[in-house]
């Protein structure tokens, strides 16, 4: 029996069918499109059955699968080695195109090209899409065609850019949905996937602290900020309709997503930062690696109230606010003198919104070993952070609730710690 003829949309970090760029274009192809998700086993077999970004991945696929239910089509849905799925799918459709949305991070890259390859072999077209940035690759770059690896002059020539090329195109592709395949493809349950549904849950975004975001967004304890940044990692929302909203709203709410195009594009062009030195000057640097020193930080129990706080906040909820992951990322580099890698990986482990370029690159910033990054002679005093950020001592209170009952030591003097941070870094620095 002929095979059917029929084109593919490949939803990866893109989890929405509204402004989606890729998907967009798919539905204008010739032939009948076949929305696919595939769970990839390489990465579903490093993860506990209980994590929350697999409920929340599985969540908005019943979303996008319920939306296709309504127009008589639907989501297929597969599991295993993302080429052996792609093999199975050319023996089983005639596979004429595939769309997909770029994605940055080196796996990705990588495991794009060889399917990319797979396709091409079969005589399959494929077509890529930017959707999960506004700015890609070397689209900001200064005046020698370099990448940036300072923020600042980036962030103007972002600006400049952003505000020459306006409007930009909202991807509706509505009027297109009848090109979708018509299917009923049985949609598994999470526990068919091999997860079983997380008590940790990911919000809503908000806008509605976002008036005063500016002048409130560094109080943990007033809690402003948006909590997008999962919805960004998993493209539950389009980037193009955020920045438009931030550009009308708040300069301050815009340069943060300015930032995160930033790190993606210092992962785009340097991808060595995912496990080395931005700078290798510090390669040199002699870490102490403490391992018990390791776990009193993961475990919240370092005597230090706001790293303490914030780090039961990640344990428990999956989030951390900003401020606080700067001080608990610089208390683990600096203090403890562990490599930034470790603090990474626990991160990774356990953020809902963990995307390798911003964390990679915060974290590298808060070791000193990453582009634009903190002097190393900057060491945040805990203490003083706490003063000036959550005074009333409200947000340590809400996740240390044994606080007023006589908090244990500090696990280590900060006059001590600071002096031998320096002068760690101070010798370990390749001249
Ligand atoms: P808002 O303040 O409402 O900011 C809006 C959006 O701007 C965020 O959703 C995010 O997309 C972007 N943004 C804000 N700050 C930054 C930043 N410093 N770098 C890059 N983008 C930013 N963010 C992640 O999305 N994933 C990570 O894995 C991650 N790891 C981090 C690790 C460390 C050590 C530090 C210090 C920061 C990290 N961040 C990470 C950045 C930041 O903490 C989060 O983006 C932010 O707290 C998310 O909450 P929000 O969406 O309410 O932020």
């Amino acid at each position: 029996m002929a095979k059917t003829a029929v084109s593919f949309f490949w939803f990866r970090r893109d989890l929405r069918l509204e402004d989606n760029v890729g998907l967009y274009y798919a539905l204008k192809s010739d032939y009948p499109v076949i929305p696919l998700f595939i769970f990839d086993e390489s990465i579903l077999d490093s993860l506990p059955k209980e994590d929350a970004r697999v409920t929340f991945i599985h969540e908005s696929l019943a979303k996008i699968n319920t939306q296709l239910n309504g127009i008589g089509s639907s989501l297929l849905i597969k599991k295993g080695q993302t080429l052996e799925v792609w093999k199975n799918l050319i023996a089983e459709f005639d596979v004429k195109e595939v769309f997909f949305n770029k994605d940055y991070e080196p796996f990705a890259i990588q495991r794009d090209e060889a399917i990319c390859q797979l396709l091409e072999t079969n005589k399959s077209i494929t077509y890529s899409f930017k959707d999960q940035v506004l700015f890609e690759e070397n689209e900001i770059t200064k005046s020698d065609g370099l990448p940036y690896t300072v923020y600042t002059p980036y962030k103007n020539k972002w600006l400049e850019k952003y505000y020459q090329n306006l409007p930009i195109l909202e991807f509706d592709a509505s009027e297109l949905y009848f090109n979708f395949y018509k299917s009923q493809f049985v949609f598994p349950s999470l526990e068919q996937i091999g997860f079983v549904e997380s008590s940790i849950k990911v919000k809503p975004y908000t806008f509605d602290a976002l008036a005063n975001y500016h002048d409130t967004r560094d109080f943990p304890a007033v809690d402003s900020t948006s909590y997008l940044s999962p919805h960004l990692r998993f493209g539950t929302v389009s980037i193009r309709k955020m920045i438009h909203f931030a550009a009308k709203t708040n300069a301050v709410f815009l340069s943060e997503l300015i930032w995160r195009e930033f790190f993606m594009q210092i992962l785009y062009h340097f991808p060595k930062v995912v496990t080395q030195n931005f700078k290798s000057a510090y390669d040199g640097i002699q870490w102490r690696n403490n391992e018990e020193d390791f776990k009193r930080w993961c475990t919240g129990t370092t005597g230090y109230p706001m790293v303490d706080a914030g780090m039961r906040q990640l344990n428990e909820t999956g989030y951390m606010h900003n401020r606080v992951r700067m001080v608990v990322a610089s208390f683990l580099c600096k203090h403890l003198l562990i490599q930034w890698q470790w603090g990474e990986a626990y991160f990774a482990e356990k953020l809902l919104d963990y995307d390798l370029s911003a964390n990679v690159g915060n974290w590298q910033w808060a070791a000193g070993t990453g582009c634009d990054a903190a002097p190393y002679f900057r060491v945040f005093n805990p203490d003083i952070q706490l003063k000036k950020f959550d005074e009333k001592g409200i947000y340590i209170r809400k996740w240390i609730p044994e606080f007023d009952l006589g908090y244990g030591e500090p696990m280590v003097d900060h006059a001590f710690a600071r002096d031998r941070a320096i002068a760690t870094y101070k010798a370990g620095i390749l001249k």
